[in-house]
């Protein structure tokens, strides 16, 4: 690792969104423009880098120079006067000596250190409230970014880029960002935004890739090389850590191996509590590429495939035999389990599924899931047929986001029957008897439940969703963490709500929101009567296990006291006490 003129260690305190230990130099990327290579220099090169970076600084003056003139020409001065404002940022005395400063105690090379100080001013300045000022920073990304292409290459490049092994470190990432992550690079992650319930922290899970978020300050503060670990059970962030910590983290990362390893044991076994009381886990999955973590985690089939993901890296949704086509990959290899697909849920945080005219002022209260879908006909209708193909080839389910009533499920209804006489005139192969379910998620649909429970097979309830809608608190938004508590009663309650509406009605009900794998509240989950938990497929078997080690009745009699419950605290308190006394050694 890296030597670094500061060797204390710094601990920052983020929220836990991603087990794992990481340890391995961090890397800090900067919102706005490209990260150069960074790499260590001895003591004797810090006056030749200097020299690069002042070169790379004349260049830049020269063309922004010949530029102003180009354009006086074309266009009178007035215009011209832009550039001018740029050739003044680059002799402000305040940023050359601070560049020349990082490149001497950093001991990084001049393009790196160029990056940094540039990447700390910038950060500044978006965070300052006044937006005349916060415009202004794609300005001086710009002539950043040129400065950083007028750099002299090294005679004999020494690469220290981000594909090392390396904790990266951001203000924010997006779903996108972490699902194509390379993984052999990035060992962990950690980032200023975010939440434990964002698409980011759940595709970060789903891969076990350890992850912090809610960092403040740190892309400010925190210098790229230092020596790190990441501690996704505690949501910390250690540099420069002590010979002690770097032993404590050694052996916590072989105790938890040593768990894996035990869980890995029991893949695959029946996962019916200790009175006989069948639970379903099943995996939730993003993309394909999950897949094989999923098979190997023994999941009882899929209980959540977010299709959205397809729109990944500004992607349009397949056609109808694009996604047939993945679809029947996705149920062949998962037969004979079950594959629940759940029809697009762009919008919210997730990516829309086109780009809007104007910006909605609440993207979680707007077009979202099942609306741009009934909005959007022949869309919907082509993800309809291609969900009914793949029925042909193994056991399919199809499943609607963000319902709030019940004229939502009549009309998604009404385009499956159309689609199925469509598809029986044409010779099409289906399963006529594909169940069809709707997601609680709004509370809306929950308090409706009794309503809605007639008209469908199955209930699966996003917890994600129907906690920020119930509490009105944004799952991604940091600074209302404290208020999104699982454990609310209000939460409780629509759970149990949703649960006897279903019972009464003949169906089953599910869980598969971020809740379904913390296995501190799968006791009460259990015991409020869910039948079936989807989880990230990271998660399965310590799920799994963790059923194997419950009695439903002593679960059932501590949802009914949570029930009565007033707290969130206590509720929470009730069933980790059952899940520290079956399975304490699970627990993180
Ligand atoms: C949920 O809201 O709990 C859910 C599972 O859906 P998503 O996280 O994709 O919104
Ligand atoms: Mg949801």
């Amino acid at each position: 690792m890296v030597k670094s003129p500061v060797d204390t260690e710094v601990i920052y305190e983020g929220i836990p969104a991603s087990p794992g230990i990481a340890i391995a130099p961090v890397h800090v990327i900067a919102r706005g423009f490209t990260a150069p290579d960074v790499y260590e220099i001895e003591e004797s090169e810090v006056e030749g880098e200097q020299k690069r970076f002042r070169e790379a600084i004349e260049i830049t003056k020269k063309q922004l120079r010949e530029l102003q003139a180009r354009l006086e020409d074309l266009s009178g001065e007035n215009e011209s006067g832009i550039f001018e404002a740029h050739v003044m940022m680059l002799e402000d005395r305040a940023v050359v000596e601070r560049v020349a400063q990082a490149i001497a105690k950093r001991q990084q090379n001049a393009e790196y250190a160029f990056y940094a100080v540039m990447q700390n001013f910038l950060e500044a300045m978006r965070r300052i409230p006044d937006p005349f000022l916060r415009e202004r920073t794609a300005d001086i990304e710009d002539v950043a970014q040129r400065v950083l292409r007028n750099f002299a290459p090294e005679s004999e490049p020494r690469h220290q880029g981000p594909e090392d092994r390396h904790i990266l470190v951001a203000y924010d990432l997006a779903p996108s960002d972490t699902a194509s992550m390379n993984r052999r690079h990035v060992m962990g992650f950690a980032t200023e935004q975010g939440s434990v319930n964002s698409h980011t922290a759940i595709v970060a899970r789903a891969f076990g890739i350890p992850a912090v978020v809610g960092l403040e300050g740190a892309v400010i503060d925190v210098v790229t090389l230092s020596p790190a670990i990441l501690d996704g059970y505690a949501g910390k962030l250690i540099l420069h850590p002590t010979r002690e910590t770097l032993e404590r983290y050694l052996n916590l990362s072989d105790a938890k191996a040593k768990v894996r390893t035990s869980l890995e044991a029991m893949r695959g076994a029946a996962t019916d509590t200790t009175d006989g009381r069948a639970i379903t886990v099943s995996a939730n999955i993003e993309i394909v590429d999950e897949l094989p973590l999923v098979k190997r985690s023994g999941a009882k089939g899929i209980g959540l495939y977010r299709t959205e993901f397809f729109l990944l890296n500004g992607e349009e949704m397949p056609d109808e035999n694009g996604q047939a086509e993945v679809y029947s990959k996705i149920v062949r290899e998962m037969a004979p389990h079950q594959v629940i697909i759940r029809t697009l849920d762009a919008g919210g945080d997730k990516v829309p599924v086109e780009p809007l005219t104007d910006p909605e002022p609440n993207p979680f209260l707007g077009w979202r899931g099942i609306r741009v879908s009934l909005d959007r006909p022949a869309m919907f209708r082509e993800q309809i047929r291609a969900v009914l193909r793949a029925s042909a080839a193994g056991k399919v389910a199809i499943m609607f986001p963000m319902v709030s009533g019940l004229s939502e499920v009549w009309r998604a209804k009404e385009m499956i029957r159309h689609s199925m006489d469509d598809l029986n005139k044409e010779g099409i192969p289906f399963d006529p008897d594909m169940p069809v379910g709707v997601m609680i998620e709004v509370p809306a649909a929950a308090l409706c439940a009794d309503l809605l429970a007639p008209e469908v097979d199955f209930f699966s309830i996003g917890t994600n969703d129907l906690i920020q809608y119930t509490v009105a608190a944004d799952r991604v938004n940091p600074h209302v963490a404290d208020l999104y508590r699982p454990t609310h009663p209000a939460v409780i309650r629509l759970i149990r709500r949703t649960i006897d509406a279903a019972n009464d009605n003949g169906i089953w009900t599910g869980i598969c929101g971020e809740m379904a794998g913390d296995i501190r509240l799968t006791p009460l989950l259990i015991g409020l009567g869910v039948e079936e938990l989807s989880v990230g497929p990271q998660q399965v078997p310590r799920v799994g296990q963790a059923i194997r080690s419950l009695s439903f009745a002593e679960c059932a009699a501590m949802a009914d006291d949570a029930l009565r419950n007033t707290r969130s605290q206590a509720i929470l308190d009730l069933s980790m006490e059952i899940a520290r006394k079956r399975y304490g050694e699970l627990l993180d």
